[in-house]
C-alpha cells in the first residue's frame, strides 16, 4: 500500500476510534509512516545525487517511480521496521509500564498502533515482494495473491480501490465538517 494510503486509513480508523483525541488519529497517522521512511528516504537521496545527470522530465519520472519505490525490501531496518515483532515489543512494553498515564491524550499509543497497522496492513497487499512479519525470529513470508504495484498481481484494481477508498472518506469527511457547521449555526 502507498504511503499516503496508510496515513489516510490510518487516521480515518483512529478517528472514528478516539472521537475525543483529536491529535491521537494525526500521531496514528504519523506512526503509520514509519516502517516506509528508510526507502522513501534513500529513494529520495537517489534522486538528488542524479539531479544533475537527468532532465527535468526525467528526474518527474523517477520521483513518481520512487514513490512505488519498494520493488525489493531494502535490508535490515526496512525489515525490522515491517516487522510486528519491535514495534510489538514497543506496545507490549507501553502496556508493563503502564504508560498510560502519562500519556493520557493516548499520542503514544495511537503512534504505535499506527506503525503495527502499516505491518498488518501491508500482509495482504505486497506480492513477490512482502517482508517477513515475524523478522528476524520467524523468516516466514506470506505472498499475497495481490499487490498493490505489480501489475501481475492484480495491482490496477488495487488501485482503484486504494484510491477509491480515500475518495469515499475525504468526502465522508466533506459530509461530517458541513454538517457540523450547519448544526453550529
Ligand atoms: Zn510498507
Amino acid at each position: 500500500m502507498h504511503t499516503y494510503s496508510h496515513a489516510v486509513f490510518t487516521w480515518a480508523v483512529i478517528r472514528y476510534l478516539k472521537r475525543e483525541e483529536s491529535n491521537a488519529a494525526l500521531w496514528g497517522a504519523v506512526g503509520s509512516t514509519v516502517p516506509d521512511v528508510p526507502t522513501l528516504v534513500k529513494a529520495a537521496r537517489l534522486l538528488w545525487y542524479r539531479r544533475g545527470e537527468i532532465s527535468k522530465e526525467e528526474f518527474k519520472e523517477e520521483w513518481l517511480d520512487a514513490l512505488e519505490y519498494y520493488k525489493e525490501p531494502s535490508g535490515k531496518v526496512d525489515l525490522a521496521l515491517h516487522s510486528l515483532v519491535p514495534v510489538g515489543t514497543l506496545i507490549a512494553l507501553y502496556k508493563v509500564l503502564g504508560l498510560e498515564d502519562k500519556d493520557p491524550h493516548g499520542a503514544l499509543l495511537s503512534f504505535l498502533q499506527g506503525w503495527a497497522g502499516h505491518n498488518f496492513l501491508d500482509l495482504p497487499t505486497h506480492a513477490d515482494d512482502a517482508r517477513p512479519p515475524l523478522w528476524p525470529i520467524v523468516r516466514w513470508r506470506f505472498k499475497s495473491p495481490v499487490s498493490y504495484w505489480d501489475r501481475k498481481f492484480y495491482a490496477l484494481p488495487i488501485l482503484f480501490v486504494e484510491h477509491g477508498a480515500i475518495l469515499v472518506l475525504f468526502l465522508a469527511f466533506l459530509y461530517e465538517t458541513y454538517q457540523d457547521t450547519t448544526t453550529q449555526s
